[in-house]
């Protein structure tokens, strides 16, 4: 049983059912109605510490599994441009030696080189660094195809608007969980709820500490296609979809929420921040008009980095969460990993620095 039918859930099924599992995914909505429909569309994954693992295998399932997903999902794989400009405190070179130190691929590019395939860039650059391997996709897309491959190739169900209440427990491994007032079983539960994974993680005496953080993306009227690369630099990311519209958006101070709080209402100082500096980044696209915006909801753990682990107590729960506000590129390798978790009990990547252990964890690395 899978709760939740986010790129995570949805993609853990996939896996789940490929490897010849019977899958249900239970969602309290429709698919990709949280974060996973609502995000950027990027597929430039973190690489920092614990998360690098999960992106150079994030990097690798994507031209792989996208000709098997039977839908469209807009995937192009046109380079990731991160743009230094003059009064970035960072230098290309060293985010270059950064990169490959990590078994990341990437070149440098010259002012011109980056103006070239930018053409509405400042000219106060000092350089960029391609990464060719990023891409995008229509995230809303995406998921709903795999989501239909998987229901229509593998077999797996989707009970949707169906709110999963607690996980089931008995003798210190996984029952099931209840829906509503009723009860479901299933020996391996999957907990991919995005930002209320913690809230049903307690329910199962585990202390998950994630929570909700709501970040918010602009949409761009439709311009002439000009670029399939995907940018970021100047405090905003960007990338044009098929269509000619540009989605950007930009890291900006986050709203710190309960879970009971959670709004989905745009924030106009953000929207104004992430406009004025996109502007100041690329002048040329002054006089493109904003056609709309909104608001999602991620789901960061307290140290930002995911969550992804089977449990030791009770048995049969795995818990894939925590992302933040760049889950949806590693979606499908989190996705194969819970997989890999569930039928043989181990991961083919590094999940050392993924455990729940390092919240409780002391300093020497004994356990509190
Ligand atoms: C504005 C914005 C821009 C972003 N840009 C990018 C980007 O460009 N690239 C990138 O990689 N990432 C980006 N992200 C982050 C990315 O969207 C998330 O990290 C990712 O989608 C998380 O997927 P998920 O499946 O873990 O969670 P979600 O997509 O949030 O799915 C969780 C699911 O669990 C369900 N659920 C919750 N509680 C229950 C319950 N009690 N019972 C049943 N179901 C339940 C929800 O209904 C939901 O469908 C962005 C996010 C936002 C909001």
């Amino acid at each position: 049983m899978v709760v939740g039918a986010g790129i995570v859930g949805v993609a853990a099924a996939y896996y789940l059912a490929r490897a010849g599992k019977r899958v249900v995914v239970v969602d309290r909505a429709g698919i990709a109605g949280e974060a996973s429909g609502r995000n950027g569309g990027h597929l430039s994954p973190t690489i920092d510490g614990a998360w690098a693992p999960l992106g150079q295998l994030a990097l690798d399932i994507w031209p792989r599994l996208i000709p098997d997903i039977d839908g469209p999902t807009e995937y192009r794989r046109g380079g990731g441009l991160y743009v230094v400009v003059d009064h970035d405190p960072m230098e290309p070179a060293d985010i270059l030696a950064y990169r490959h130190a990590r078994g990341f691929v990437a070149e440098l590019l010259s002012p011109e080189e980056c103006r070239r395939r930018l053409p509405p860039l400042r000219s106060e650059i000092k350089g960029g660094v391609l990464s060719p391997r990023h891409g995008q996709v229509n995230p809303i897309l995406t998921t709903k195809s795999l989501a239909q491959t998987a229901e229509r190739h593998f077999g797996v169900k989707f009970l949707l608007y169906s709110p999963v209440t607690s996980v089931s427990v008995e003798n210190d491994a996984v029952h099931g969980v209840r829906v509503g007032s009723g009860a479901i079983g299933a020996p391996t539960v999957v907990l991919a709820a995005g930002a209320w994974t913690g809230q049903l993680a307690a329910t199962a005496g585990v202390a998950c500490p994630i929570g909700p953080r709501r970040i918010q993306i602009l949409l761009s009227e439709a311009m002439p296609p000009w670029t399939d690369v995907v940018w970021a630099g100047n405090g905003v990311y960007a990338r044009q979809s098929l269509s000619g519209h540009l989605h950007f958006g930009s890291g900006g101070p986050a709203w710190e929420r309960t879970l009971a709080e959670v709004s989905y209402t745009v924030a106009p100082g953000g929207m104004q921040r992430t406009a004025r500096r996109m502007c100041d980044f690329m002048p040329g696209l002054r006089d493109v008009a904003i056609l709309r915006s909104w608001a999602g909801v991620i789901g960061p753990s307290a140290d930002g980095v995911p969550v992804l682990e089977a449990c030791a107590e009770p048995r049969g729960l795995i818990i894939a969460s925590g992302f933040g506000g760049n889950g949806f590129v590693t979606g499908p390798a989190v996705g194969q990993v819970v997989a890999e978790l569930a039928t043989a009990g181990r991961a083919s990547v590094d999940l050392s620095g993924l455990s729940l252990a390092r919240f409780t964890a002391s300093p020497s690395g004994v356990g509190a």
